[in-house]
C-alpha cells in the first residue's frame, strides 16, 4: 500500500491532469468564495459544508448585467436561428455566423482588455443555456473559445495574448484545438505529430496529422500539440508534448473535407495536416515540454458548462413535449393523463434540475479567487449532463411515438446531436476513471499511514477499525452537520440531507476498504472504479440540489416547493442507487457479478462473435 497515493497520481494524470497555476483574467463575481476540496474530501467520508452551502449568489448588479446580455442572444436564437436548416445543409449560414460575432459570442471568455466580454464562468454558464438551443452552433463556439483559444488565455504570454486574442474575440479569426490523431484518441499522451527545432533555433518544423478537429476547415489559428525533444534536468533527452499556436498562414496547413456526421451536422469537423509548417519559437504555448498539462487544463476548465447548456436544451424540450402530451389523445384521454407518460416528465425535470444545480455550483467554485482545482467536479457535471441529455431526449421522443421518429419534430435531431456529448471532451469512460482515480489518490495519500498500520497489524488501529465496523454493522446514525443547530440544509429537506450524510460516511468506509484490498492494482479494476465514480457523481448531485433548494426556500423563490420535490426525489433515488453500488463494492457481495461478466465478455471477444448456438439448431 505504501506509495499507493503516488502511483495512483501518475495514472490519474495519464487520464487527465488537475489545473496548475495558470492565470485566468476574468471579471470576478461577488459569489462567496469557496475553497476547493469538496469532491476529494467525500472520498474521506467528509462533507466540507462551506464548499457547497449556501448555494452561490450573484449580486443584483451582476444579475442585471447577465440578463441584459442574454436577452438579445435569446431573441436571436429563438427568432432567427434555423436549426433544422443548419442540420439539413450541414453548415451554419454565413449571416448566422456574422450575427453571432456581432453579438460578441466569439469572445465571451476573452478578457475585456483584449476585446472580449470577459464573462465569469457563472455568466458563461448562463449564456450556455441559450447557445445550447442549437447544438451545431454551441459546438462551433465551444471549439473556438472553450478549447481553441482557451490555451492562450490560460497559458499564453502577454505578447501572445495581445497578438491573437483581439481578432479571435471579434470572430475575425476562428480558432481550433488540435490534439486527437488517428492513433491517439483517449490516450492523448501518445500523439505522434512532431515539432523539430530548426538549425537556427528560431522555428519549430511541425509535421503530423490531426483528426476530428472541430472548426478544422474554418480556423485561422490552431492550438496544436506535438512531441518535441526536451533535455531533462539529468541531461537526458526525452520526447515530451509541447503546445503551439499555429497560424494557417504559416504555410503547410491543409484540411480534409468535413466529416459526414450523425449529429451536430452544422459544425465543421475535419482532418488537419501540418507539413513542414514553420512555427516561430515565440509561438510555444506555456513551457516547452509542458503541453500535456496545457491540454488537460484547457479541457478540465471547460467541461462544467455542459451542465447548463444541456439544461437549457432540456427546458425547451420539456415545453415542446408537454404541449404534445397535453394535446395528443389516445384511448379517449390525453397522453398527459397516463402514468407512464407523466413519469417521463418528472425524469426530465429532475435531470435538468440536478445538472443545472451542479453546473452553477461548479461555475461559482471556478470563479473563486486563486487557482481552484475543480477538475473532478467539472468532470462529474460533464458525465451526468451528457448521459442525462441522451436519456431525456430519448424519453421525450418516446412521448411523441411515431411522430418523434420523423423530421417534422426536432426530437430526432436532438437525439442525434446529443450523442456526441458522451464521446468528446473526454469520453465518459475516461472521465469516470479520472474521477475515481483522482479521488482515490487523494484518499490514498491521507490514509496511507493508517492502512500501513492495519497491514502491519498495529493492535490499536485494528481495534479501532473493528469497533468502527461493528458500529457500522449495527446501523449507526450518521450526523455530518447538515441539519440541526448549525445545519445548512432547510428542515423541509432533512430526509435528503440524512441520506446524503449516510451515503458519504459509508462511501468513505468503502474507499478505505478498497485501498486496503487492492492497493496499487486498483488502477486495473475498471468496474470498481466506475462504481466509485458513479457514487461520487450522485453525492455531488445530492449536495448541489440540497443546497440550491434550501436557498430557494430561504428566499421564498416562486415554486420552491416544486424544487423541494425534485431535490427529494433525486436524493432518495440516488441514495438507494448508492446503497446498491456500495454493496457491490463489497468483496463477497452477491450483487457483484463482475467475474461472470468478465467471463462472458472474454469468451465473446476471443471468438469475436456472439457464441450461443442458434435456438433452432439441434445436435442430431
Ligand atoms: C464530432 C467530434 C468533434 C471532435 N472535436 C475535436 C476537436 O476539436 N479537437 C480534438 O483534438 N479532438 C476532437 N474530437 C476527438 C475526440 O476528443 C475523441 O473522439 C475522443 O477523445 C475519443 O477518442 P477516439 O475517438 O479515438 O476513441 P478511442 O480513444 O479509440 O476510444 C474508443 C472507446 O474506448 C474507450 N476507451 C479508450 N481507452 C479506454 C480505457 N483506458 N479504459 C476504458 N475505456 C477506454 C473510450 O471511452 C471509447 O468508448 C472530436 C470528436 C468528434 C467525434
Amino acid at each position: 500500500m505504501s506509495g499507493c497515493g503516488l502511483f495512483l497520481c501518475s495514472v490519474a494524470a495519464r487520464f487527465c491532469r488537475a489545473p496548475a497555476a495558470f492565470t485566468v483574467s476574468r471579471r470576478p463575481l461577488l459569489t462567496s468564495p469557496p475553497s476547493r476540496a469538496f469532491a476529494k474530501d467525500l472520498f474521506l467520508g467528509k462533507i466540507q459544508k462551506k464548499e457547497v452551502f449556501p448555494f452561490p449568489e450573484v449580486s443584483q448588479d451582476e444579475l442585471k448585467e447577465i440578463n441584459q446580455f442574454v436577452g438579445p442572444v435569446e431573441k436571436f436564437f429563438t427568432e432567427e436561428v434555423d436549426s433544422r436548416k443548419i442540420d439539413q445543409e450541414g453548415r451554419i449560414p454565413d449571416e448566422t455566423l456574422e450575427k453571432l460575432k456581432s453579438l460578441g459570442l466569439f469572445g465571451t471568455q476573452v478578457p475585456e482588455e483584449y476585446g472580449g466580454l470577459g464573462l465569469s464562468n457563472t455568466m458563461y454558464a448562463r449564456l450556455g443555456e441559450v447557445i445550447g438551443l442549437d447544438a451545431s452552433i454551441a459546438v462551433t463556439l465551444a471549439a473556438h473559445q472553450a478549447i481553441g483559444l482557451k490555451g492562450i488565455i490560460l497559458a499564453g504570454s502577454k505578447e501572445q495574448k495581445a497578438r491573437y486574442l483581439p481578432r479571435l474575440a471579434s470572430g475575425e479569426h476562428v480558432a481550433a484545438f488540435c490534439l486527437t490523431e488517428p492513433a491517439s484518441g483517449s490516450d492523448a499522451a501518445s500523439i505522434r505529430t512532431r515539432a523539430t527545432l530548426s538549425a537556427d533555433k528560431r522555428h519549430y518544423i511541425l509535421n503530423g496529422a490531426k483528426v476530428w478537429i472541430t472548426n478544422g476547415g474554418l480556423a485561422n489559428v490552431f492550438t496544436v500539440f506535438a512531441k518535441t525533444e526536451v533535455v531533462d534536468s539529468d541531461g537526458s533527452v526525452k520526447d515530451k508534448i509541447t503546445a503551439f499556436i499555429v497560424e494557417r498562414d504559416f504555410g503547410g496547413v491543409t484540411n480534409g473535407k468535413p466529416e459526414d456526421k450523425m449529429g451536430i451536422r452544422g459544425s465543421n469537423t475535419c482532418e488537419v495536416h501540418f507539413e513542414n509548417t514553420r512555427v516561430p519559437v515565440e509561438n510555444v504555448l506555456g513551457e516547452v515540454g509542458g503541453g500535456f498539462k496545457v491540454a488537460m487544463n484547457i479541457l478540465n476548465s471547460g467541461r462544467f458548462s455542459m451542465g447548463s447548456t444541456v439544461a437549457g436544451m432540456l427546458k425547451k424540450l420539456i415545453e415542446m413535449t408537454a404541449e404534445y402530451a397535453c394535446t395528443r389523445r389516445q384511448f379517449g384521454r390525453s397522453l398527459s393523463e397516463f402514468g407512464l407518460i407523466q413519469e417521463k416528465f418528472a425524469l426530465m425535470a429532475q435531470k435538468a434540475y440536478v445538472m443545472e444545480s451542479m453546473a452553477y455550483l461548479t461555475a461559482a467554485m471556478l470563479d473563486a479567487p486563486g487557482f481552484p482545482d475543480c477538475s473532478i467536479e467539472a468532470a462529474m457535471v460533464k458525465v451526468f449532463s451528457s448521459e442525462g441529455a441522451w436519456t431525456c431526449v430519448s424519453e421525450a421522443l418516446q412521448v411523441l411515438g411515431g411522430a418523434g421518429y420523423v423530421r417534422d419534430y426536432p426530437h430526432e435531431r436532438l437525439l442525434r446531436d446529443s450523442r456526441i456529448l458522451l464521446i468528446f471532451e473526454g469520453t465518459n469512460e475516461i472521465l469516470r476513471m479520472y474521477i475515481a482515480l483522482t479521488g482515490l489518490q487523494h484518499a490514498g495519500r491521507i490514509l496511507t499511514a493508517r492502512v500501513n498500520e492495519l497491514k502491519r497489524g498495529n493492535v490499536t488501529t485494528i481495534m479501532e477499525t473493528v469497533g468502527q465496523r461493528l458500529r457500522d454493522s449495527l446501523g449507526r446514525t450518521v450526523d455530518l452537520g447538515l441539519t440541526g443547530k448549525l445545519g445548512v440544509v432547510h428542515p423541509s429537506l432533512a430526509d435528503g440531507a440524512h441520506k446524503l450524510e449516510e451515503n458519504v460516511y459509508y462511501f468513505g468506509r468503502s474507499v478505505e476498504t478498497l485501498l486496503l484490498r487492492f492497493g496499487k492494482t486498483i488502477v486495473e479494476e475498471q468496474l470498481v472504479l466506475k462504481r466509485v465514480a458513479n457514487v461520487l457523481i450522485n453525492l455531488y448531485g445530492m449536495a448541489a440540489v440540497l443546497s440550491r433548494a434550501s436557498r430557494s426556500i430561504r428566499l421564498g423563490l416562486r415554486d420552491h416547493d416544486h424544487e423541494v420535490l425534485l431535490a427529494s426525489i433525486f436524493c432518495s433515488e440516488a441514495y438507494h442507487q448508492n446503497l446498491f453500488t456500495l454493496s457491490q463494492l463489497d468483496k463477497h457481495s452477491p450483487e457483484n457479478l463482475d467475474e461472470l461478466l468478465k467471463k462472458v465478455s472474454q469468451q465473446i471477444l476471443e471468438k469475436r462473435a456472439y457464441i450461443c448456438t442458434h435456438p433452432l439448431d439441434r445436435t442430431s
